[in-house]
């Protein structure tokens, strides 16, 4: 089992297979996507990175982006992640943007989850956060991922300038559908630092709200990760809130992350990515986890975002969130 000198326990891999994304969301890439073309970890380098982590007990991995749709062998990524011995969950973060066309295709490559972003359930301001009127067919899509027994958790970041009085919007789709819906905080990066300003709210009031009208937190387990899960006996759906400016979150962490160019990153905010591409020319799992071991020991107590320390992330896009 990859463990830390903390004692955080890491069964959680997030693989992003692509940086590009299609959507302008105002937090993330507000003038879109601007990369360039590069050369996106191969299905060899795949195979090679999921075996590595399965070996030392990974059991889930989260396909995430840029936007994880955009590789045409999608499904095929699925399949491998998921045919790994050791992978119990293969889980995916998407906008959706393809999700009524392709969902089961996911389905039948055996994916278990999903999470989707909804920043917003009125059409005409989802179109102002991601540029695209596409919150109709995403909501299809969900439909159907359901139907197929696909689990759905539907992410919503908060931003005081764009959903802050819409929770009552919120709350009401999840009366009879069972999706957990989690609001996160706006989390500042390299680029968005004026429009985090404008817009960071805290989840705190959120949970005081929930609280009040009748939400129980829930006892999760020590390696269920950071977010805070609440239910209601009169609510299908679950909450989720993600604050990652409180305090001990980052005790909790039981996550690792590879960039789509083979990078590891130690923390969503750290000063830089580790090139393990080199590790991974031979095709041999053996040869990576000896670097991935050597290279935990330097992971950090916590991120210093709270000082404005964004390390070198630039924007989700290039990591996956
Ligand atoms: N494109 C996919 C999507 O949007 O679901 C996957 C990648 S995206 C970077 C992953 C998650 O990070 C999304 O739920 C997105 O809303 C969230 N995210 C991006 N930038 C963020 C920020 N600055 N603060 C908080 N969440 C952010
Ligand atoms: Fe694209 Fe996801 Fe970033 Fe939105 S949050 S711009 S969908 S990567």
């Amino acid at each position: 089992m990859l463990q830390d000198k903390f004692g955080r326990r890491f069964h959680y891999l997030r693989l992003s297979v692509t940086d590009v994304c299609n959507f302008k969301c105002t937090y993330c890439l507000p003038d879109g996507y601007k990369g360039s073309d590069r050369s996106f970890l191969t299905m060899p380098e795949i195979d090679t990175i999921t075996k590595a982590f399965a070996g030392l007990g990974t059991s889930k991995i989260r396909i995430t982006g840029g936007e994880p749709s955009l590789r045409k062998d999608l499904p095929e990524i699925i399949e491998k992640c998921a045919s790994v011995e050791g992978i119990k969950h293969v889980a995916m973060t998407t906008n959706a943007y393809k999700l009524e066309r392709d969902v089961f295709d996911y389905q039948k490559a055996g994916l278990n989850s999903l999470n989707i972003s909804i920043d917003s359930f009125n059409p005409h301001i989802f179109n102002s956060i991601t540029g695209h009127n596409k919150l109709d067919s995403i909501l299809k899509g969900i439909e159907s991922a359901l139907e197929l027994g696909i689990k759905v958790k539907v992410n919503a970041v908060l931003m005081k300038q764009y959903n802050g009085n819409e929770m009552s919007r919120f709350l009401k789709w999840i009366k009879d559908k069972p999706v957990t819906l989690r609001f996160i905080e706006l989390m500042q990066t390299g680029d968005n630092a004026t429009f985090f300003g404008q817009n960071h709210v805290s989840g705190e009031p959120i949970k005081k709200q929930l609280i009040d009208a009748g939400w129980v937190q829930t006892i999760r387990g020590k390696a269920a990760g950071p977010a805070q899960e609440f239910q209601h006996p009169e609510y299908a759906g679950k909450i989720g809130l993600i604050m990652p400016y409180s305090e001990d979150f980052c005790a909790s962490c039981n996550r690792l992350r590879i960039s789509s160019t083979g990078k590891l990153h130690l923390c969503l905010f750290a000063d830089q990515g580790i090139d393990i591409r080199p590790y991974m020319v031979n095709s041999n799992p053996e040869e990576l986890q000896q670097a991935l071991i050597a290279n935990l020991s330097n992971k950090t107590a916590t991120h210093y975002l709270h000082d404005g320390y964004t390390g070198a992330t630039k924007h989700l896009a290039m990591l996956g969130g």
